[in-house]
């Protein structure tokens, strides 16, 4: 039996192992420079201003969310197919979520239709656009900003799958996933199985120096040491070196130097792991190229900007199809069972019916093995056994 083949992995080294260990033996566990150090490589990675380090891809969505000024009651829109989170957050600060149905050809939400539900809408009824850059295919940021600056909206782009993703722009410029051009803040999650791996991650990204500060602020319990924003003066209240203030409702969603070392680590290899998947996606468009029955959702040479956190497929027998690869210890993954038909956005009033592109999408996706570290054998095998009767 062959070993066990997941649809994503991460790539730990011994460079990785090592960047760990070294902040082990140092004097910051926490809050010392390593944070720092990835926030900005990162940035310089994306093409952003400016980047935050927080504790997870979820954490980063709930603080963006703040920061943006998302209040009770105020509306956002994204897409059902998306990993949950993408939509939660908005929830966590009391708003509401309406979907936008998704275009069949990319499963990424369909702009037209978020035009179309704001222009039926009355002015003022929605505050915010997540669009999420599905599987790594980057969503036109260019013309999410164009609707949003109509509409008063500002955009959070759930990059999470994307990181070194662009689309091209129609001054023919490539405008790379979290740069900041478009989108008021960015996300991206450090999960092992996206591309960068630190166990437990995330990050934001802006070229707003107001959301930058607000998020620096949240990340650490509303708490700020830096003099020049305290509100109280020396004559209200006795400031030393000790004295700190805290400023509004903060969290502690900090990420540990032990895993931002492990990122910078990881950050230093990801064009490398990127050309990897683009190589494998290539591959895996070629193996269907001729074959009717597995149709590739997107393919590379449509998508050059294409990020591949996921190679997804799309095929009438996918109950089949996941049973057949299982046999073969392939374990390959469906994203994602549609939000709007999960039990408790249910219990929110969504039902069967409400967004019919992506609940078709899901009876025909799968996401097959999209990992750097796949070896070409393995990735022969997995065609082999999705193409054998
Ligand atoms: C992984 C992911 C998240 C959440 O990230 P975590 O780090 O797991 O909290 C959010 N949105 C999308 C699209 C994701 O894939």
């Amino acid at each position: 039996m062959n070993k066990p083949i997941p649809y994503g992995r991460q790539n730990i080294t011994e460079e990785d192992i090592s960047a760990v260990v070294e902040v082990l033996k140092s004097d910051f566990l926490t809050q010392g420079p390593k944070i720092l150090e990835f926030e900005q490589k990162f940035a310089n990675y994306v093409g952003s201003k400016y980047a935050v380090a927080v504790s997870n891809g979820t954490t980063a969505l709930h603080l963006s969310v703040l920061a943006l000024g998302l209040k009770p009651k105020q509306k956002i829109i994204t897409t059902p197919i998306t990993f949950a989170a993408s939509a939660n957050s908005a929830l966590y600060v009391g708003a509401e979520v309406e979907f936008a149905d998704i275009d069949p050809d990319t499963a990424l939400i369909d702009l037209k239709k978020v035009r179309k539900l704001l222009e039926s809408s009355p002015k003022g009824s929605y505050s915010g656009l997540i669009p999420v850059d599905l599987a790594g295919c980057p969503v036109n940021m260019e013309e999410a900003r164009k609707i949003a600056d109509e509409f008063g909206l500002w955009i959070l782009e759930d990059a999470c799958h994307a990181p070194g993703g662009y689309f091209t722009n129609v001054a023919g410029e490539k405008s790379f996933c979290g740069n900041g051009r478009y989108a008021d803040a960015s996300v991206f999650s450090f999960h092992p199985v996206k591309h960068i791996a630190c166990g437990e991650g995330g990050m934001i990204t802006t070229n707003s120096a107001e959301v930058y500060e607000e998020l620096l602020l949240l990340r650490t319990h509303g708490i700020t040491k830096d003099s020049n924003r305290f509100r109280l003066s020396s004559e209200e209240i006795a400031q030393g070196g000790w004295y700190y203030e805290m400023q509004e409702l903060g969290y502690n969603y900090r990420i540990p130097d032990i895993l931002a070392a492990l990122g910078v680590s990881q950050l230093n290899r990801a064009n490398e792991g990127l050309a990897r998947r683009r190589e494998i996606a290539e591959k895996y468009d070629l193996a269907f190229s001729n074959q009717p029955q597995i149709k590739p959702l997107t393919t590379f040479k449509d998508y050059p900007g294409h990020a591949y956190h996921l190679y997804i497929i799309q095929t009438k027998d996918r109950k089949e199809l996941y049973e057949k690869l299982k046999a073969n210890s392939i374990y390959s993954q469906v994203h994602y069972i549609p939000l709007h038909l999960q039990p408790y956005y249910k219990s929110l009033g969504f039902k069967k019916g409400d967004f019919p592109l992506a609940e078709k999408y899901y009876e025909e996706a799968l996401s097959i093995p999209m990992y750097p570290s796949l070896s070409d054998s393995e990735q022969d095998f997995v065609i082999q056994s999705i193409l054998k009767d």
